[in-house]
């Protein structure tokens, strides 16, 4: 029996492709599964313009069986099948145009310059299997032929007998080497689980004989072999289902098989779009943040499914990172495919679906912040962080679409209020959305900075995250409201007259402002008399861009460059400290040097900085102690 090569230029061709396209040896077996597939719909569709075909639903099926003892692996299908020619054409010719203009090898792993040139599915075979046979059967033909190749050296073709009309497939699975393992493409669990990750929604029934020991009927002490022919895929897809067919429970369930996380989904969206481009999705917000979620280790993406086939087990492309957090699928029987299918050829289509998942995640966070607040403030808890890094990144391009879905907790309630909550209560005569940074709720309100706006009867919006004042400074405003710290040098608050009065008593103490602020030399830039201060003796305020939040936050990071805020120095001039100090200013100016740099340091302690010589520090208390 003469061998015969194949068609293609190059030998070393298929041993690349087999070694290079797919990543996990795994997808042999969705590929002859899809194959089989794709032959029953050939004869399907023939059946419903062919009168003389019945399609008898039961009568079409694929099956798997191993045999471990003989190394065999077999799928079977009672497709459509092949004729000599098919044989020969269809996999006996690695391109099917024939004409493979590669230019080096690289260009082949690359993989792209001869993406969508041609399917090379069936080779994937070769990647498990030392010797494939296909004996096939074709709809029409009398005779039945059996193909088989050993990889690149070429392939016999033969007449045998076979009965029904359909193909099976045999892989002789390769030995165990060094660095792979090939027994577990004959193991029953493992196989089923294959099924099950990969082609558990195709159309038709994938059958496998499962064996087992139970016990014998009339002696439950005695355990008796038993096969029973299994099928184990689900067949239907749940996002084909009408959506009204579905409860909750049914998308937990999907949620919960698909692993998708540990926890209950918060909600769940089912998408089907029947338009330029179709596809169908079904989508989760989780309850819970994944352990790993802020982490480098997370990996967002959705499966891609084409026709039911999964593709892809996380395609990033299809979510913006500040939806990181959304879980599911996708199914599209428009995408075209690569030859490995796990890199799509054209993402235009993928753009599309991409574009309209995004628009339809966020219209269902709006509506849960409208019509489930309770879930939204829920879901905001694990989520609301990723957000508020969407605001900040990429230069504030996607603010537009997230400013509606944030939340602070405000000092009105102590509850978590939207932008356009505070907005619409906000008093006529308020000009600016009021803020304040730091730790927690409890150090907030106890900073001197919050009194003077908390005494106008203004709410303030607590700034507790590290991202919280980086992502505001991106929004800039909020309908036309700017975004105000309520530790910025300009409140905006006082009055004109306010304004001259603080003026005057500055110009009044000129002389022991300008000593107090050689005493701090380049510590603060200046001081001043408080506007804001009531009860506290003096605060840290800012002018410029940066907040001392802000200034911590940039020095914890690892490149810090040592960016500082430039700070004012406040002193509250009806206290009976700046008395005290006026008093020493005529007698005894190292007092007054001591007295400075007390307060300066009383005011970072307060602002939740480091003293920066603790030593020195106490020792000054001790000074005016003795
Ligand atoms: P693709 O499926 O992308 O066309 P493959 O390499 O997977 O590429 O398969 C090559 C061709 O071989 C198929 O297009 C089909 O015509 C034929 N084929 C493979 N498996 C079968 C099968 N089980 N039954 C009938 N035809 C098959
Ligand atoms: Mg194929």
């Amino acid at each position: 029996m003469a061998k015969m090569e194949f068609k293609a230029e190059s030998k070393r061709l298929l041993e690349m492709m087999i070694n290079s396209i797919y990543t996990q040896k795994e997808v042999f077996l969705r590929e002859l599964i899809s194959n089989a597939s794709d032959a029953i719909d050939k004869i399907y569709y023939k059946a419903l313009t062919d009168d003389t075909l019945s399609f008898e639903k039961d009568s079409y099926y694929i099956k798997v069986s191993a045999d471990k003892e003989n190394r065999l692996l077999k799928i079977t299908d009672t497709g459509i099948g092949m004729t000599k020619e098919e044989l020969e054409n269809n996999l006996g010719t690695i391109a099917k145009s024939g004409s493979l203009a590669f230019k080096n090898e690289t260009e082949i792993k690359d993989g792209h310059d001869i993406i969508g040139q041609f399917g090379v599915g069936f080779y994937a075979a070769f990647m498990v299997a030392d010797v494939v046979t296909v004996t096939s059967k074709a709809l029409g033909s009398d005779q039945a032929y059996k193909w088989e190749s050993e990889g690149a050296e070429g392939y016999t073709l033969v007449p045998v007998d076979k009965e029904t009309v359909g193909t099976e497939i045999t892989l002789k699975i390769k030995e165990n080497s060094e660095d792979e393992t090939y027994d577990e493409y004959l193991e029953e669990y493992r196989l089923k689980s294959i099924i099950k990750k990969y082609s558990d929604f195709i159309r038709y029934p994938i059958k496998m004989d499962s064996t087992g020991k139970r016990p014998k009927e009339d002696n439950e002490d005695e355990l008796i072999d038993y096969t029973e022919e299994q099928t184990i895929n689900s067949m239907v897809p749940i996002w084909k289902k009408n959506k009204s067919e579905l409860t909750d429970e049914d998308y937990a369930k999907f949620y919960n098989e698909k692993h998708y996380g540990f926890d209950q989904p918060l909600k769940h969206i089912h998408i089907s779009v029947d338009g330029t481009i179709r596809y169908n999705a079904i989508l989760f917000i989780p309850e819970k943040t994944p352990f790993d979620y802020y982490s480098k280790e997370f990996e967002k993406g959705l499966e891609l499914y084409s026709n039911g086939v999964l593709i892809m087990s996380k395609c990033s492309d299809l979510l913006p990172d500040y939806f990181s957090f959304v879980k599911g699928m996708v199914d599209s029987e428009d995408l075209s495919l690569n030859i490995s299918r796990e890199m799509l050829q054209h993402d235009r289509q993928l753009k599309l679906i991409a574009k309209n998942i995004n628009k339809k995640i966020k219209s269902q966070l709006q509506s849960l912040l409208k019509d489930e607040r309770e879930k939204y403030e829920e879901f905001y808890e694990s989520f609301g962080r990723q957000l508020k890094f969407g605001v900040y990144s990429e230069y504030g391009s996607h603010k537009d679409v997230l400013q509606d879905l944030l939340m602070f907790k405000s000092s009105k309630e102590k509850k978590l209020v939207t932008l356009e909550e505070y907005v619409e209560r906000m008093p006529e005569e308020q000009k600016y959305i009021y803020y304040a940074s730091g730790e927690s709720i409890d150090r907030i309100d106890k900073l001197p900075q919050t009194e003077v706006v908390a005494d106008k009867g203004y709410e303030i919006l607590y700034f507790t995250e590290e991202i919280d004042e980086f992502a505001i400074k991106m929004l800039m405003s909020y309908k036309d409201k700017e975004f105000k710290s309520v530790s910025s040098g300009d409140l905006g608050i006082e009055s004109d007259e306010d304004q001259k009065s603080t003026d005057l008593k500055d110009e009044e103490h000129k002389e022991l402002f300008e000593y107090m602020k050689s005493v701090l030399a380049d510590k603060v830039k200046d001081v001043r008399v408080s506007k804001r201060l009531k009860s506290h003796p003096v605060c840290l305020s800012t002018e410029g861009d940066l907040t001392i939040e802000m200034e911590k936050i940039l020095s914890a990071m690892p490149d810090n460059q040592n960016i500082k805020a430039e700070k004012i120095l406040e002193i509250n001039s009806s206290h009976e400290v700046f008395s005290s100090i006026k008093d020493a200013f005529d007698k005894d100016k190292e007092k007054v040097a001591l007295y400075t740099n007390l307060l300066y340091n009383q005011a970072l302690l307060i602002e939740g900085l480091a003293v920066q010589d603790p030593v020195e520090f106490s020792n000054s208390i001790c000074k005016i102690m003795v």
